[in-house]
């Protein structure tokens, strides 16, 4: 059983930000062990949604957010605007931002179109369970919220300070608060300096090292994980974690195969219909770690709040579908191969024993 986890463990981490030219790994891929599985994944009655209520100021979110490309090429910063919602935030009361930007608003901060969670490297058969911000070299890597850093320097994934880490010099953080009963940490890699130490206290905005080019990085780079549960608790996507910028909102959805199966890598679409802007966004490779209530295997920060089309080419066939993406909130979707399309929040009927969220 040990040995199980710790081959578990080492796929995931060996994940961490594999150069480009490392030779494919055929990684096995692990069962997905949300966290509290069972208490919710029972069908039955549908939660009443309620619309997000906006809290942007109407004159934001008619003035067209600027948008970064989500591409390699960074923007200059003074394009970066809005502002982001403050942590934390939760509208829905299964929304759970907890965080701040691990890079400051008025810098590159937002995660890699290509180095989302759940995707496979290009060219390699492991899959990411971070995300990766492509900051400037030297820029301040800051602290996602208030906690107790537990670890610092080389070693987070070999251990003994080995400087082969693939984290690179590295921050954990055990937050303050947690979720549901369990404990929240996040995790900064490839640091070129690391300014705090294992025992100190962090608040939001704590200063912990500079962006780097340490580990296994093809160029600097942040790599910022959230995990659930244990120091080696389940991965989760930042961007669920993360507040949105001021009149964005966060995609959500869960799609699956006949059989029920995840779907796969698959590319979809996002079309923000004022402009028709594509917002790209793909579903997890393989199997991963996801949120519990959501059970997604997709998920896409950083959209613009309004109407939407879905849409993607699944088994020869083209679907198109509308969405609506309210700001400051996970917006959800499913998608079944047979069953077709449903918004709205999943459905439990029972969550007691989940403690509140902070
Ligand atoms: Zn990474």
């Amino acid at each position: 059983m040990k040995f199980a986890r710790i081959f578990f463990l080492l796929i995931f981490f060996l994940a961490a930000c594999q150069p480009i030219s490392a030779p494919p790994t055929p990684a096995p891929l692990p069962s997905p062990s949300p966290v509290l599985p069972d208490l919710l994944s029972i069908p039955g009655e549908a939660l009443q949604i309620t619309p997000a209520p906006h809290t942007t100021p109407q004159a934001l979110l008619n003035e067209a957010p600027l948008r970064p490309s989500f591409s390699a090429s960074a923007e200059p910063s003074t394009l970066w605007r809005p502002p982001l919602y403050e942590a934390p935030l939760a509208i829905s009361p299964y929304d759970h931002f907890y965080f701040t930007r691990p890079i400051a608003v008025n810098t590159v901060n937002w995660p890699l179109g290509d180095y989302r969670y759940g995707y496979y490297f290009p060219g390699l058969e492991v899959v990411h369970i971070g995300v990766d911000i492509d900051a400037q070299r030297g820029s301040p890597v800051l602290a996602a919220g208030p906690g107790r850093v537990i670890f610092t320097g080389y070693g987070l994934q070999l251990g003994r300070d080995d400087p082969a880490d693939p984290y690179g010099q590295a921050v954990m953080i055990e937050h303050d608060f947690g979720y549901r009963g369990q404990a929240l940490y996040t995790v900064y890699g490839h640091m070129d300096r690391v300014d705090v130490i294992r025992g100190q206290r962090a608040e939001t905005g704590t200063q912990l090292g500079l962006v780097g080019n340490t580990g296994a990085t093809t160029g600097p780079h942040l790599h910022f994980e959230v995990r659930v549960g244990s120091r080696y608790g389940s991965f989760q996507n930042p961007e669920l974690w993360v507040t949105p910028p001021l009149g964005m909102g966060v995609l959500a959805g869960r799609m699956q195969e006949e059989d029920d199966d995840p779907i796969t890598s698959l590319d979809v679409e996002l079309i923000y219909q004022p402009t028709n802007k594509i917002y790209p966004a793909r579903t997890y490779a393989g199997r991963t770690y996801s949120e519990p209530f959501f059970r997604e295997n997709l998920a896409r920060g950083d959209l613009p709040a309004g109407n939407y089309t879905l849409h993607f080419v699944y088994d020869s066939q083209e679907y198109f579908y509308p969405l609506t993406i309210q700001p400051g909130t996970v917006n959800y979707f499913t998608f079944h191969a047979t069953k077709g399309f449903s918004t709205g929040l999943p459905t439990i009927s029972n969550i007691s024993g989940l403690t509140p969220a902070p």
